[in-house]
């Protein structure tokens, strides 16, 4: 069950030993396998969690740090959590400690199911813009281009063939919280292909060795897919095929191309810039 609706009230459990069985199954989270045999992930932070909550997104264990319990926020959260349903454990900092990957543990924490959206949400799309990623490898691109997807009011992300997990920690922390924003879809190229064959606006590619300036195309005219290439080999050839047009970002200097991140939020930007909200009191 998505969400965390109509459900018997949570239990609150105090946990203080990292060897816990319970903590283990959370700990073991850091596992791609075990993220996909249970269809969850690790929330560090209690924005996220919240983040999550507001989202709709089912949080299934709330943990949360003996030491911050008392915390009127952190207090809020505990009852909202109860009242939905969700187990809360209260731990000590040094189960805190074992379950977090960095020095610094933070105090709130969660499971989270995981949720993905589906092609037909692209192909069926009338307007937006849709950011569409090949193969992307680095856990810190991928969560800075779901962050900024979200700011710049993107539709969603598309990942195509073997990309790194959305749900791995870092990336989760690189979004910091916009992964509860946006629809993820993950998809094989074969599939993509399929998919921007039936899709009802334009596929805009880019590519170093694009012919038409990346400014140039009428990013209005929605829907769109922005199609970003592999950190390190760029768009297949399959993929090139399937774009109505190869954009590029002029260069100037000696780097061979953009980080994909960067580039993503350059070409991003330009694509979403009319529906961009404008800043009272500040000339264009
Ligand atoms: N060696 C790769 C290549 O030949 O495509 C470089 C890939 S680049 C690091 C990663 C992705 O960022 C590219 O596939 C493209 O989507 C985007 N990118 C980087 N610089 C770009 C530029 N100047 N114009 C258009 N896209 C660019």
């Amino acid at each position: 069950m998505s969400g965390n609706a109509s459900k018997a009230p949570g239990r609150i459990k105090e946990i203080d030993s990292s060897s816990n069985p319970i903590i283990k199954d959370i700990k073991a989270l850091e596992k791609k396998r075990v993220r996909t045999d249970t269809n969850s992930f690790f929330v560090e932070g209690h924005k996220l969690v919240v983040d999550a909550l507001e989202g709709g997104w089912g949080v299934r264990t709330l943990i949360v740090g003996k030491n911050a319990a008392g915390e009127s926020h952190v207090a809020d959260l505990i009852s909202k959590c109860v009242a939905r349903g969700v187990d809360v454990l209260l731990v000590s900092n040094k189960v805190l400690a074992s379950l977090a990957r960095r020095d610094n543990p933070q105090m709130v924490c969660a499971v989270v199911e995981q949720k993905r959206g589906a092609p037909r949400d692209v192909s069926g799309s009338t307007s937006g813009t849709w950011v569409a990623l090949d193969r992307v490898r680095d856990p810190g691109n991928l969560g800075t281009i779901i962050r900024t997807a979200d700011a710049l009011g993107a539709a969603g992300i598309i990942l195509i063939g073997d990309t790194t997990d959305p749900f791995a920690t870092e990336t989760v922390r690189a979004t910091m919280g916009s992964i509860f924003a946006n629809p993820i879809i993950t998809i094989d190229e074969a599939g993509f292909v399929e998919l921007a064959g039936k899709f009802k606006g334009t596929v805009i590619g880019t590519h170093l060795e694009g012919s038409v300036d990346f400014r140039a195309p009428d990013y209005a005219n929605e829907p769109t897919i922005l199609l970003m290439g592999n950190e390190q080999a760029g768009l297949t050839e399959a993929l090139v095929a399937a774009c109505d047009h190869l954009v590029r970002i002029p260069q100037a200097g000696t780097a061979d191309s953009l980080n994909l991140a960067i580039a993503t939020a350059i070409c991003l930007f330009k694509a979403r810039e009319h529906g961009l909200p404008a800043i009272d009191g500040a000339s264009a």
